[in-house]
């Protein structure tokens, strides 16, 4: 039997092995925590991201837990509009959609199926890739042998380091913090104020989505609003309950209905996030080697800052392109040249998807009065040129076929 050792129970570890498992490979799992868990933010889920998990054979769970964000379009802190929310219905399909994080978790938990091995508490320390042999990891006790290693160790892969050590982390510069108010207390907002979109400001940014109500009678799918600040600069030494407080300065006067949101926000709820990436990106994302190789997988091969929210979109695709390159492959040249394969086509769609990232960085960390007017001009003249271009590059995207 085929066999693979996933290193990180991620987002993206998970979804791998999930797919890995379902078409035949013997699965080890790999986590360095001592137990397999998330962050209690949301997500945004565009519709490659969508793609790639109905490749997966995952959609149908997600259909349950997943909210479509209706009211988009870019304002500035005024609230006057710099572009307009999209009201085309034929584009409905464009439309992201937004999860609990702890949701898409219990869907890729339960893809996992009953054969895959799980060893939590396992921080990977090397890792044997050598020509003539076949690939393996090692926490200094144990070493795991496979015929496929993915690396799904996130930003500071240990996996990377060893094959792609030309591809550092570095800060973005700026910071994000992320909340999902629950539903029992998020404002009562009046109809002409639905929750979404996203604010732009001097080096600021709000988005914020809505959940929907479910969660409100104890089921076990969670409601609520979830809101994302990002704010130029490093990540604040200060207790939750002074980050908030500074968060409510900063958006003082942001249009509503931002202050209710932030007001309606406990400590509690707040998670903060020194946004980094990977520079330069590493030159390969799959290395052959003995009888298949290694591939890295979601932030291991290509963090990148929340700009476009499509870290974890792409994870999706990774592993669902991933499960088709592999399918049939046997170890030995075929497997090699599967490893291969995942290299050619998710290097250049990761490269892209940077690019237009960084971009987007440049208009979101904007500072000066110049540099604002430039961006609104931007925002406002390039609008949907600029984030359109974006979201057809992440909807245009298909699964590969086997
Ligand atoms: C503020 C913010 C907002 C975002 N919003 C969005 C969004 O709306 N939409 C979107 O698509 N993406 C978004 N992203 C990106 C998304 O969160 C990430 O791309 C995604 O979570 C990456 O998943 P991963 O599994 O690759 O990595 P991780 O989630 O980092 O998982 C890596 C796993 O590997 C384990 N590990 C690490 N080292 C070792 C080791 N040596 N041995 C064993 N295990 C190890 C870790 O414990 C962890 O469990 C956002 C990111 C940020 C910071």
């Amino acid at each position: 039997m085929r066999s693979a050792v996933v290193v990180g129970a991620g987002i993206g570890g998970l979804a791998a092995a999930g797919a890995l498992a379902r078409s035949g490979w013997q699965v080890t799992l790999l986590e360095r925590a001592d137990r397999i868990r998330v962050d209690k933010a949301a997500l945004l889920v565009w519709p490659n991201g969508l793609r790639a998990l109905r490749a997966l054979g995952l959609h149908a769970g997600l259909s349950a837990i997943a909210t479509p964000v209706r009211h988009g379009g870019v304002r500035r802190p005024d609230g006057q509009w710099l572009a307009q929310p999209g009201v085309d219905p034929a584009r409905e399909a464009d439309l992201p959609v937004v999860v609990h994080r702890e949701d898409l978790h219990d869907t890729l938990v339960a893809g996992l199926g009953a054969d895959i091995e799980i060893h939590t508490g396992v921080a990977v320390r090397s890792v044997r890739a050598n020509a003539g042999e076949r690939p393996a990891v090692s926490d200094g006790r144990t070493t795991w042998e496979a015929d496929l290693v993915v690396g799904a160790d996130g930003i500071d892969s240990m996996v990377r380091r060893r094959l792609a050590p030309e591809s550092l982390a570095v800060s973005a510069g700026c910071t994000a913090w992320r909340a999902v108010i629950p539903w029992y207390r998020a404002p009562r907002l009046p109809e002409d104020q639905p929750v979404g979109g996203e604010t732009l400001g001097a080096g600021y940014r709000f988005i914020a989505a809505s959940l929907g109500e479910r969660g409100s009678s104890g089921g076990s799918v969670r409601g609520g609003i979830y809101w994302i600040a990002t704010a130029t600069g490093a990540p604040r030494p200060e207790p939750p309950a002074t980050q908030l407080v500074l968060l409510r300065r900063w958006f003082a006067g942001w249009h509503a209905p931002i202050g209710e949101l932030l007001a309606a926000t406990d400590p509690e709820d707040v998670v903060q996030h020194a946004v980094r990436e990977l520079r330069p990106l590493p030159r390969g994302y799959g290395f052959p080697a003995g009888t298949g190789g290694f591939v890295l997988l979601g932030d291991a091969a290509h963090a990148m800052p929340h700009h476009l929210g499509q870290g974890a979109c792409l994870a999706f695709e990774d592993a669902a392109t991933l499960a088709t390159v592999v399918h049939d492959a046997v170890p030995g040249e075929a497997l090699r040249s599967a490893v291969d394969a995942y290299n050619r086509v998710r290097r250049p769609r990761a490269a892209r998807i940077v690019r237009q990232t960084r971009r987007m960085g440049a208009v979101v960390q904007a500072r000066g009065r110049l540099a604002l007017r430039a961006r609104d001009a931007a925002l406002g003249s390039l609008s949907p040129r600029l984030l359109d271009r974006a979201a057809t590059t992440a909807a245009s995207w298909r699964p590969p076929r086997r």
